[in-house]
């Protein structure tokens, strides 16, 4: 799959602001300067789509941008293309030192609402800095998602900054980390927004998801005719 278009739709300060929710919708978050925008945009093939390395507190917004994505023709049986249309949503970050405990509580209480009441929400994407070692404040949003039910993957970022085994061990010990808890590990992907590596494989888990989406609302249309 690839995208066609990436088109941005809105900046909302809370959830009952946010468009329509008429469509699929992946959301991606993690500390700040993770490199969300870095990702979004690798995987958007637009470079100024997300606002990179936004300052603090201007940045604590739901940002949703409709995207049309196509079916590779090769991938696709009936050599048919196929146009999906989904959300994708970067939400404000988490982590910032120097924010005072008001604007974090607003932050929390707005992530809270939109992942738990957004009801079109069909993957959050939780980026992780692949140079450090596991992080408490990575590993406790983590628990939140499992609380509210909040289906999601992770995405270790930077990769291209450390060497290989570096990268792995930080993967490997950060999924040792979740096991404490987890019964079962999330899907993860390890991405370079500047080797643009791990692409393919997350739009790929997005185009599985479409479809699967667009499979079941046909045969629930189906049945109530
Ligand atoms: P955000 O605050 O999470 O949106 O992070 P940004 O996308 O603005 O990235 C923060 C900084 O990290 C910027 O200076 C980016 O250029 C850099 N960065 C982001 N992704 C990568 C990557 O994959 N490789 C490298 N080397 N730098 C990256």
């Amino acid at each position: 799959m690839h995208i066609k278009q990436a088109v941005y739709i809105i900046s909302s300060p809370e959830f009952e602001k946010c468009p329509v929710a008429d469509k699929p919708e992946y959301a991606f978050i993690g500390r700040s300067n993770v490199g969300k925008s870095s990702l979004i945009n690798m995987l958007c093939n637009n470079d100024k789509l997300a606002k990179t390395s936004g300052s603090p507190g201007k940045t604590q917004l739901i940002n949703h941008f409709e995207i049309t994505s196509v079916s590779d023709l090769e991938a696709d049986q009936n050599k048919k293309e196929v146009i999906y249309k989904w959300n994708l949503v970067d939400l404000p970050g988490y982590g910032f030192a120097k924010v005072s405990m008001r604007s974090r509580r607003r932050w929390e209480q707005m992530i809270e609402n939109y992942l738990r009441k957004r009801e079109n929400l069909t993957m959050v994407f939780v980026l992780i800095d692949a140079r450090h070692s596991p992080q408490k404040i990575d590993l406790e949003f983590l628990e939140n998602l499992k609380l509210w039910q909040i289906p999601f993957s992770l995405v270790f970022t930077k990769s291209d900054k450390e060497n290989q085994r570096t990268v792995s061990k930080n993967v490997k010990d950060f999924l040792e980390a979740m096991r404490k808890t987890w019964q079962f590990l999330p899907q993860h992907f390890v991405t370079s927004a500047v080797k643009k590596t791990g692409k393919s494989k997350i739009l790929d888990l997005i185009h599985e998801t479409n479809v699967e989406l667009q499979k079941e609302s046909q045969k629930s249309r189906v049945k109530s005719q």
